[in-house]
């Protein structure tokens, strides 16, 4: 995908360093279960269905501090070529949410994307995690939590060394903050806790509209997309299809244990996305119940 050249002052970048914090369990993508309530159940504005996920746990390690460095958001940028990828990628993500925002009526607040180094993270909002965990999104805090290493795990994993595969990835955890600003997670939260039988059923379908959204993002900046580019996005959707790890890993294909969706439902919801071009289109996932 060509990003363009994009103004500083238009995203907010941090990178956070190791500090010897300790490890608290639980923050990944998909390790908590959220519920979301669908607006097509409630009647909400569709916007409102933008739930949340990935709701990371959110008490703070005992003693730990923040532990941001003194790098300015511009060497942050500047320290790899990934790092220069995915705040070009943050301004745009920014700049085509905002408008959905605003045509929506709903405020819209920025995240804050964190390149953290040294495979290891203080978060201030989700306590500490190591790069074990993969790329997650923190709600307390609404930061989007990369270690840019992971990439390079992303291109063993889907066999592409491809741009898109990385984007898809900070589209996604974008998705999540949507989902968190919206104001839809505590309902998810509570829905969830009322009925634990639908929770795993909702987790996925969280996971799978912020598949949706990256792919809209996308769909909305399909002047920049570059030949090669969708190909690498489904790879890498169905490289990181809970079936696929979990054949990959040897196990018995577990729908029930399924936090993100098949790999055919991963890169059907990019697709929706990327097609639709439609925020709403992506409620879809919370139909039927
Ligand atoms: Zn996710």
């Amino acid at each position: 995908m060509r990003l363009g050249p994009y103004d500083s002052s238009d995203i907010e970048v941090r990178s956070s360093g190791g500090g010897g914090m300790r490890r608290a369990g639980g923050i990944g993508c998909g390790t908590i279960v959220i519920a979301l309530i669908g607006a097509l159940v409630f009647g909400l504005d569709p916007m409102q269905t933008i739930g949340m996920v990935e709701s990371v746990q959110q008490q703070a390690a005992p003693g730990s501090t923040s532990s941001a460095s003194d790098m300015s958001e511009a060497e942050v940028c500047a320290a790899s070529e990934y790092a220069g990828e995915a705040c070009a990628a943050l301004a745009s993500l920014n700049a085509t949410w905002q408008a959905v925002f605003e045509r929506a009526g709903i405020a819209f607040q920025r995240p804050v994307l964190d390149l953290y180094r040294d495979g290891r993270v203080t978060t201030e909002g989700c306590g500490s995690a190591t790069s074990a965990v993969g790329p997650f999104y923190c709600p307390a805090d609404k930061g989007i939590y990369i270690d840019t290493s992971f990439y390079d795990q992303l291109a063993q994993m889907s066999g592409t060394g491809g741009d898109f595969a990385r984007l898809y990835v900070i589209a996604h955890e974008y998705g999540h903050h949507v989902q968190n600003i919206t104001g839809l997670s505590a309902q998810v939260r509570k829905q969830q806790q009322r009925n634990p039988a639908a929770a795993n059923r909702l987790q996925v379908a969280m996971e799978l509209q912020a598949d949706c959204y990256a792919g809209m993002w996308a769909g909305r900046n399909r002047d920049r997309i570059e030949p090669g580019d969708l190909e690498e996005g489904l790879a890498a959707a169905s490289a990181i299809g809970d079936d696929t790890l979990q054949r990959n890993a040897g196990q018995r294909v577990n729908p029930e244990s399924f936090t993100h969706g098949t790999s055919r439902q991963r890169m059907a919801a990019l697709r929706l996305g990327l097609e639709s071009k439609d925020d709403t289109a992506c409620d879809v996932f919370f139909e039927n119940g």
